[in-house]
């Protein structure tokens, strides 16, 4: 039976490279009539949140992507939550113990930090250099009896070469002298991506694991706890990472990632589906334009190719183009666009703001036009400022950026308070720091309270305006983005 699945943890905004991995996920196992399984890794309590878990629910669902079991709709190998399966994991983990095949470890942070410092002044890899290895076992219980703090970590091989298949690169060799004692539990009693995962995809019967090619490095690790503990690993399939137009991984500095950002801006999900669909794999007949159905008939994994996809906005907005006019009718493309945003639920939420400026009806398309917007037109006279230089004004508006892009809670009092504070850190008037961000939301500064339209627009569409809005000034080079974040991290 062909089991795969998919396994993102819930931190931030649902990534298109996930809706990636989990679409061909999904057409492996089901072309083979197996099973697509959908399983939460939020072992990282701090990062985690249940909105970004719901998240990423949505913006699968919403791209017609479905699985078989998950936390949303159970099955018979849940929980599927890690953090439901703590207790599984610490059981786990005592059998390596007992075995000699991980071990009780003491070290400091400080110590750590020591270590990695010297061994980058000596241009070594990081990694743990054994300390805690060889304490005895009337040590370490003293040490547990003190209630020390302390990590569990897995004993890797001195010397020698791990190998491994992978699906589409065949064999894979990584000496062990490059694989660091992976820690397995936490100083928290939580355990890290690497025994959860191994644990959950043989408890849940994971035949296949296909996955982004960032985790090639891992697999060593992967490889010898499922010789401890005496199970058979899976095959394993890695990915090529999608790229941004200039080859580097893709970056949301350079490309939105967030799925939620191309449902926004009215890209639909038959289309970025296919654009997905064409990273690295192609139809035997070549054909760009393809539905899920298609793409399940034909699906073959050795057709991947391992050269890294480009994920070209460019060719993703002509595809979407093609899918509105090929595949709607009037009357269909009256529902999407009514489903989107021209609806009573979207348009209500502003409308007491509009309804204060408006003499006429036709008042409306002006006062409003800029939430039913992609990116407004800009230009760099629109951000001119009586106060501030045009450098000035890019450098507030990067801020407020990075202000605002790990924030978890969207709404206009938390924006506010955000963009106030940056004033004062900077010593500017709120009322100064908040013009450029007018024009860079709604394209003027004459509009109405520019928080309430960004806490309405969300965070997808308001976070690339304001990028938008650093790039029509200019942008920033490498070099200069750099010494600006250490600006930023000591105002910040
Ligand atoms: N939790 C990992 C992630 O967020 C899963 C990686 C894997 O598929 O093994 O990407």
């Amino acid at each position: 039976m062909i089991r795969t699945r998919i396994a993102p943890s819930p931190t931030g905004d649902p990534h298109v490279g996930t809706a990636y991995i989990a679409l061909f996920n999904m057409m492996f196992a089901h072309s083979h009539k197996g099973q697509f399984i959908l399983r939460i890794e939020d072992t990282d309590q701090q990062r985690s949140s249940e909105e970004s878990e719901k998240a990423i629910f949505d913006s699968l669902r919403w791209l017609n992507l479905h699985w078989d079991e998950g936390p949303d709709i159970g099955g018979n190998y849940g929980p599927y939550r890690q953090s439901e399966r703590s207790a599984i994991y610490t059981q786990h983990v005592q059998q390596l113990i007992n075995a000699g095949h991980a071990f009780h470890c003491f070290c400091s942070a400080e110590r750590l930090e020591t270590l990695r410092a010297s061994q980058a002044a000596n241009k070594q890899t990081s990694k743990y250099d054994g300390h805690c290895l060889h304490l005895s076992a009337e040590e370490v219980q003293t040490r547990l009896d003190n209630k020390e703090s302390h990590v569990i970590r897995m004993k890797v091989p001195a010397g020698g070469t791990c190998e491994f298949n992978d699906m589409l690169r065949g064999t894979i060799a990584i000496d062990w002298e490059h694989v660091d004692m992976q820690v397995l539990l936490k100083t928290d009693g939580m355990p890290t991506y690497h025994l959860a995962n191994v644990i959950d995809d043989h408890l849940m019967q994971i035949s296949h694991v296909i996955r982004g090619e960032e985790w090639i490095n891992s697999a060593p690790k992967h490889k010898l706890l499922y010789d401890y503990f005496g199970w058979k690993m899976p095959e394993l399939c890695h990915m090529p990472l999608l790229r941004n137009p200039d080859t580097s991984k893709l970056s949301k500095r350079k490309n939105p990632t967030s799925i939620g950002y191309y449902r926004d801006m009215g890209y639909l999900p038959e289309a970025m589906i296919n654009f997905l669909g064409r990273m690295g794999w192609s139809m035997p007949d070549e054909r760009e334009k393809f539905t899920l159905d298609e793409m399940l008939q034909h699906f073959d994994i050795q057709r991947v190719s391992t050269g890294g996809p480009v994920f070209d906005q460019e060719k993703l907005t002509w595809l979407n183009g093609c899918w509105i006019r090929e595949n709607l009718s009037d009357e269909q493309l009256y529902d999407v666009l009514n489903n989107w945003r021209l609806n009573r639920s979207f348009i209500r939420q502003f409308l007491p703001l509009a309804k204060t400026r408006m003499e006429k009806l036709s008042d409306f398309a002006d006062l409003a036009g800029f939430m039913f917007q992609g990116m407004p037109q800009l230009t760099a006279e629109q951000f001119i400022h009586k106060k501030l230089s045009e450098e000035e004004v890019k450098k507030i508006l990067q801020f407020i950026v990075w202000k605002l892009e790990d924030l978890t809670k969207w709404n206009k009092e938390v924006l506010f308070a955000e963009i106030k504070q940056l004033a004062q850190t900077m010593e500017l008037k709120i009322k100064d720091v908040m013009l450029p961000v007018f024009v860079a939301i709604a394209g003027t500064p004459n509009s109405w309270s520019v928080v309430d339209s960004m806490e309405i627009l969300g965070p997808n569409i308001s976070l690339a305006r304001l990028r938008h809005a650093v790039s029509v000034l200019g942008g920033f080079s490498k070099k200069g983005l750099k010494k600006l974040q250490k600006t930023f991290a000591e105002i910040a």
